[in-house]
């Protein structure tokens, strides 16, 4: 869908995957003008498709386009683009256990202008993709190297928003936590280097013994949809959670004292998965075999269920799209 200053959104099309034409000189390609979403769509048992919580992108990607000075597009434009695309991609949605269609909107200052303004003339994209099943051999816990050298995002920056510099960020650290033999970062907060943050792709939670959970709170860190469903599953069975700051040496702490009992992260493409061990420069948490916790389990087993069908969704969360 393309957008003017003078014509607003107008003219949505829906063409077959090929490359874009875009001028040498459009913004994005140099001031990283774009924002993104990513969201799944999910066949079940009888055949229908169905999304997870669509309206919770649409509003991520008209927070993340203030911040970057990007128009906004409005709910109803966003969910009718990806309903009209996987209506006609239908017969790409997979039909295997944990399989999907992964959907990418995005949207990014096409103009060509090389001063640094705000650009006039935008587009969005959505793109879908089938996907297979993340942990086709079961449950893995999840691997990670804690970035001492790097942030992804700083106060009064644009961790909460989705877009590309974010991610160019990351990819240094992510890097460093592959070489490391991990598979994920984690991020600290910039300034004290003390507070957990999130992951290059996932949120974090800690489960205490005594049933209460604790996830680092909003700020420098992406919003994530998955992030919120979980709280309010939890909630739902009775766990206070918390969202506060989290220092590492409380994590380390409370694993050494047996206070904290899980940890888990997540996100749209794993859902929820172990984490199985923290590595840093000097110390370790956890070990690589470890075994993934009841709750963490037990909750990916519901939201996956509400996902593919399998659960009453008892949130409104799924919105069926064919
Ligand atoms: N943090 C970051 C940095 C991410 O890229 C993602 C994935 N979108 C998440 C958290 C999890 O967000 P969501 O649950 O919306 O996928």
């Amino acid at each position: 869908i393309p957008w003017s200053a003078q014509q607003g959104w107008h003219d949505a099309v829906v063409k077959p995957y090929g490359p874009l034409q875009l001028d040498p000189a459009a913004s994005v390609l140099h001031y990283a003008q774009e924002i993104f979403e990513g969201l799944k769509a999910y066949r079940w048992a009888d055949g229908s498709v169905w999304a997870f919580r669509p309206e919770a992108n649409a509003e991520r990607l008209q927070r993340s386009a203030r911040r970057l000075s990007l128009p906004e597009l409005p709910e109803a434009d966003f969910l009718s683009a990806i309903e009209h695309l996987v209506k006609i991609d239908q017969e790409w949605v997979p039909t295997a256990p944990e399989t999907s269609l992964y959907l990418r909107p995005f949207m990014i200052a096409s103009e060509a202008f090389l001063g640094v303004r705000p650009a006039q003339g935008v587009d969005f994209h959505v793109i879908a993709s089938p996907a297979g099943a993340y942990f086709p051999g079961g449950i893995e816990p999840v691997s990670i190297w804690l970035s001492e050298d790097w942030s992804r995002a700083g106060r009064g920056g644009m961790g909460a928003a989705k877009t590309g510099g974010n991610y160019a960020a990351s990819l240094l650290p992510q890097a460093e936590a592959y070489e490391q033999g991990c598979q994920q970062v984690l991020f600290l907060d910039s300034e004290e280097r003390t507070w957990v943050e999130e992951l290059g792709g996932m949120n974090v939670f800690f489960v205490y013994r005594d049933g209460r959970i604790v996830t680092p709170a909003l700020g420098t860190i992406l919003e994530g949809i998955t992030r919120s469903s979980v709280i309010r599953l939890a909630e739902q069975r009775g766990h206070g959670v918390e969202e506060r700051r989290f220092s590492i040496a409380e994590w380390r702490e409370g694993v050494e004292s047996g206070e904290i009992v899980e940890a888990f992260a997540c996100g749209t493409a794993a859902v929820i998965t172990p984490i199985g061990r923290l590595k840093a420069r000097d110390f370790e948490i956890g070990a690589p075999d470890a075994e993934p916790g009841a709750l963490t389990m037990s909750l990916r087993d519901e939201l996956t269920g509400i996902q593919y069908g399998r659960v009453e969704d008892h949130h409104g969360w799924m919105r069926r799209l064919a």
